[in-house]
């Protein structure tokens, strides 16, 4: 039996911090079934513990230089590359990932994004603004203080780095908490933080379901808050910031279109559709589910895609040739099933799996639906599964149109040889992240982030450091004051 037990369910003030009063939190491998570590939500005396360090560190880690500061996340950086394995390994027993999967996109992206805003922090400034008569403005560029990180289950390591990165390195401090259903990397992430030398209570990691988020984010020494997870709960978060005005970024959900025009590389095209659809067996949040093929090379995308769709390879996460894990949960797996029984009662063609295969713990096998119409509901609403929906279409104004009916916005990818095609597809898209002849591809110097109900502000490059800080203007005068008595 697997033991996964970390040493405490909380990190606070620099140090594991325990609770057992606090709700059960059991830790499942999703290959499995088992259980293989048991954690407790916060307390109220835990949530208190982590928002008074968080705030009572502030001001010390923002007075430091930039330079200083990104120092220590570059060196989290470091040490999260060298323990990379180990820290895969984690990643695939709490999301049943393949390892194959978690070796280069979790550890390594949140390493990527300590590095980048790491290195950023040493030149944060505000600017300097020349008035007449010699009076002058400029601008401080301050933190916001306590930031509240709240994640989703499918990328629980970068979602952490993604957060706290620009968040440490504009001069806040941050209380996460990751999904229930993932608690056990962020805590990894930490202890890695303070052995790079964060001071206590810079970053603080507490546990619980949705009770525990929405009493962090209606804490008034609460600054901002920044979520990943559904637009449901996005709602939810985004009412409370609002109640007293506080920062929010919003990742979201999606039901991102993939549009593969007739002149497509076929080869490369199918690629992107099993990426934008099989990757993390479908629970990823730009997932291009909606997959607009016109009609000249339809039926040769559909035998292509079906025919290398035989290859996945489904079983142990830990086997480095497994492709295909399971899904997070067994409710999540249900929730799927349920998809792809009304995509068939809508009628839509399944064309390849959708079956449960005889392997232990959630596994599903990924589906590909011909056939869809718009209106169906595996076209309309977000999945978070391995369900792939074709959709035919004959022309380009058509399938603009067609790609942007729908409340979602988060990504949007188009396939084609034509250049000005491209490009015209892309300004079309009300989608807040784009690809042109490929897809999911969320490198750290880019911004990423939803338009429409997908979410608001934008997380990775430059861009994010306007949602972790604040400019504070200052008129300076350079001659006596004059009043009209
Ligand atoms: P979820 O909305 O159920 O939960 C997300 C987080 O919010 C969890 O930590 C949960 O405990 C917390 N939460 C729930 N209710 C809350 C409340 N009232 N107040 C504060 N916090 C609360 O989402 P999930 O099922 O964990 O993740 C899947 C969703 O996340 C999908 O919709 C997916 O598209 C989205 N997602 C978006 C991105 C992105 O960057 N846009 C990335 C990954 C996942």
């Amino acid at each position: 039996m697997i033991n996964a037990q970390p040493h405490a369910s909380h990190f606070v003030n620099g140090v594991p911090l325990e609770d057992a009063n606090g709700a059960a939190l059991p830790v499942i491998y999703p290959a499995t079934g088992d259980t293989i570590a048991e954690l407790h939500a916060a307390t109220p005396a835990v949530i208190e513990a982590a928002l008074f360090a968080a705030e009572a560190a502030q001001a010390e880690w923002a007075a430091m230089s930039g330079t200083e500061r990104g120092r220590i996340l570059r060196r989290a950086a470091d040490l999260l590359r060298r323990r990379n394995q180990a820290l895969s390994e984690i990643e695939t027993l709490d999301t049943g990932k393949p390892i194959q999967e978690t070796l280069v996109a979790d550890a390594t992206s949140a390493a990527d994004a300590l590095e980048y805003f790491g290195g950023l922090a040493g030149s944060l400034t505000g600017e300097h603004i020349q008035l007449p008569g010699g009076d002058f403005a400029y601008t401080r560029r301050e933190a916001l203080g306590v930031c509240v990180g709240i994640g989703a289950w499918n990328y629980p390591i970068q979602i952490a780095a993604w957060k706290s990165a620009p968040a440490l390195a504009c001069g806040n401090t941050m209380v996460f908490k990751p999904s229930e259903t993932t608690p056990l990397s962020a805590l990894k992430l930490a202890e890695i933080f303070f052995e790079a030398g964060l001071p206590p209570g810079v970053f603080n990691v507490v546990q619980g379901y949705g009770d525990v988020g929405a009493a962090l984010v209606t804490d008034p020494r609460v600054a901002k808050v920044s979520l990943t997870g559904s637009v449901p709960t996005g709602k939810k978060v985004y009412a409370a910031a609002a109640a007293q005005m506080k920062h929010a970024t919003m990742e979201l959900g999606g039901k991102s279109p993939l549009v593969i025009f007739d002149d497509a590389d076929l080869e490369s095209a199918v690629s992107a559709a099993i990426n934008a659809n099989f990757y993390s067996t479908g629970q990823v949040c730009s997932n291009g589910t909606r997959v607009f093929v016109q009609a000249g090379i339809h039926d040769a995308f559909v035998k292509r895609l079906s025919d290398r769709m035989q290859n996945a390879r489904l079983g142990d996460p830990m086997d480095p040739e497994t492709t295909i894990g399971p899904m997070v949960s067994a409710r999540q797996r249900e929730i799927v099933e349920g998809f792809i029984a009304k995509g068939k009662d809508e009628g839509a063609t399944l064309v390849a799996g959708g079956t449960i295969p005889d392997l232990p713990g959630f596994f599903i096998t990924p589906a590909l639906f011909t056939g869809v119409t718009d209106d169906m509901t595996i076209a309309r609403d977000e999945i978070f599964g391995p369900v792939m929906s074709v959709l035919r279409f004959e022309t380009e104004d058509e399938a603009l149109r067609r790609a942007n009916d729908t409340e979602f916005g988060l990504a949007a990818g188009v396939f084609t040889r034509d250049l000005a095609r491209a490009h015209r597809m892309v300004a079309g898209f009300e989608a807040g992240t784009c690809w042109i002849n490929t897809y999911n591809l969320t490198p750290v110097e880019m911004p990423f982030g939803g338009a429409k109900m997908s979410g608001i502000g934008r997380e990775n490059s430059r861009a994010a450091i306007e949602h972790y800080s604040q400019l504070k203007s200052v008129y300076v005068a350079m001659n006596p004051t004059e009043a009209p008595f």
